[in-house]
């Protein structure tokens, strides 16, 4: 479920619609941040489902079984 914010809210992911066009308010975060050359973006409305992504497509895509802890610093310092 995504929190869907007032019409007034400045767009903080890009200004992309919901469904009733209204701005989404999810964190957002871009792979390629902090991984030079991934295109994967991923979208959550808080930061620990954001987490949960972020390790799936490490595992699968980056061959990470855990991420480590200097990686996460930097997925947080980039989650916008
Ligand atoms: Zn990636």
């Amino acid at each position: 479920m995504c929190l869907w914010g007032p019409r007034s809210a400045p767009p903080i992911c890009g200004g992309r619609a919901g469904p009733t066009g209204e701005v989404c308010q999810m964190k957002t975060f871009a792979c390629g941040a902090v991984v030079p050359g991934c295109t994967a973006e991923f979208a959550a409305e808080t930061e620990e489902g954001l987490f949960e992504q972020i390790a799936r497509h490490a595992r699968e895509e980056h061959g990470l079984d855990e991420v480590p802890e200097e990686l996460i610093r930097q997925v947080r310092a980039n989650i916008r």
